[in-house]
């Protein structure tokens, strides 16, 4: 190993300061049980992986249409390296821009009935873009308190005034908005559409009519609403209805089964993010494999809402037997508490054969550690029946 050697000596005992750092910080997390670490995983297909040597049917993958694995996609992916290599090369406002791109982005922007759309390399970097590219230190953010790490990232890279509103309180979003919008040159209410630990969707009709009268921007994370609520449209299109959502990004890596991000929005919102945002300008193009991918997957998913609507009813039915509050997306949150008990629950499951990973602080609120279980398309029922059963009397002991 290249490492620089160093002879402890009484002076230095042989941890520098940063290794002593990051010693203390580990201990610390530690003891208060927030230590994280990567276990390999080894997915086998849809469903099922390999973990510490063992076969477990996952309820933690966010590939809910089990597309990760789908033979026409791999396929679609094969043949984009076949004819344009496995790099993209360079930014894509340099060379980057394959010819893939604007038919994934046609796709999108028909997907999701906005005039454009820009595709990123990830949903994090999109985010982190997006926001600082339309938002300045004279501006305000209104944020929900449980919207994902990357809005908050990309709220505070912009710089402006972050004002964060109680998780989808229409009333708290009001006061916040009469408090300081007038000291404000624009404003922007950035919100996951359906909230990735608790499964919940956003008021987006209501939110967006609040924004309208305030001459705010409305900006929807949909990373988990396309592919699976809405007719596979997303979060906007849910319950039949369409919410005018001027911002509308996602993510191609959960639903959609590969990875990438996109903001869907008008041809002027989608010219200027491509002049501005920093993480698309300064980061290279996706390769052309996941971008082909990517349009396979969405043709799928327009092709099949049938198949598209399976997760959401799995969810449900497991929601039924387990006793639990009416699923609203393929998302159920186990709450348990502590963060002990959330890993003991996590255990427990795991011994019964069933991977349900726990979500801890700062992930979530203190207080409030969970299971946090995702249903896909290819969930057997008698699987479902079986966790949701084990969960009731071995977990809520009821
Ligand atoms: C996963 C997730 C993202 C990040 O998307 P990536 O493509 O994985 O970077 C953004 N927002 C929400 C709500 C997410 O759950």
């Amino acid at each position: 190993m290249n490492r620089q050697a160093k002879t402890p000596t009484e002076a230095d005992p042989g941890l520098g300061s940063l290794d002593q750092f990051a010693a203390g910080k580990l201990a610390e997390l530690e003891a208060r049980h927030l230590r994280r670490s990567l276990v390999e995983s080894t997915r086998e297909d849809g469903i099922y992986l390999i973990r510490n040597g063992r076969r477990l049917i996952s309820f933690s993958c966010n590939d809910y249409l089990n597309l990760t694995q789908h033979p026409a996609i791999k396929k679609a992916a094969i043949a984009a390296i076949a004819k344009h290599g496995v790099g993209s090369g360079a930014s894509r406002l340099v060379t980057g821009n394959h010819p893939l791109y604007a038919e994934l982005e046609a796709k999108l922007a028909r997907l999701k009935d906005t005039e454009a759309c820009c595709v990123f390399g990830s949903g994090y970097l999109a985010n982190t873009g997006i926001i600082p590219a339309l938002i300045g230190r004279a501006d305000l953010v209104l944020i929900d308190e449980l919207a994902h790490a990357c809005l908050w990232a990309g709220a505070q890279l912009a710089k402006g005034r972050i004002a964060s509103f109680r998780h989808n309180d229409l009333g708290d979003a009001e006061r916040l908005l009469k408090q300081h919008r007038a000291h404000h040159r624009h404003a922007l209410i950035a919100t996951d559409g359906v909230f990735s630990m608790d499964g919940d969707l956003a008021p987006l009709a209501e939110l967006s009519a609040l924004a309208r009268s305030y001459d705010a921007w409305l900006l929807s994370d949909d990373a988990h609403g396309i592919g699976v609520v809405g007719d596979g449209r997303g979060s906007s299109f849910a319950g039949g209805s369409n919410a005018e959502v001027p911002l509308q990004m996602g993510t191609l890596s959960k639903a959609i089964g590969g990875y990438g991000g996109y903001l869907c929005a008008s041809a002027a919102v989608i010219d200027l993010v491509r002049n501005r945002a920093r993480t698309l300008i300064y980061s290279t193009g996706l390769p052309p494999a996941t971008v082909a991918a990517a349009i396979a997957a969405i043709d799928l998913i327009e092709r099949e809402p049938a198949y598209a609507a399976l997760p959401l009813e799995k969810a449900k039915a497991f929601t039924r037997l387990a006793g639990l509050p009416e699923a609203q997306s393929p998302i159920v949150p186990v709450l348990i508490g502590e963060s002990q008990a959330a890993l003991s629950a996590s255990r427990l499951l795991e011994a019964e054969g069933f991977l349900a990973v726990a979500i801890r602080p700062p992930t979530v609120p203190a207080g409030t550690a969970r299971l946090r279980l995702t249903f896909s398309a290819a969930h057997p029922d008698a699987e479902i029946a079986r966790l949701a059963e084990l969960i009731r009397s071995r977990i809520f002991k009821r």
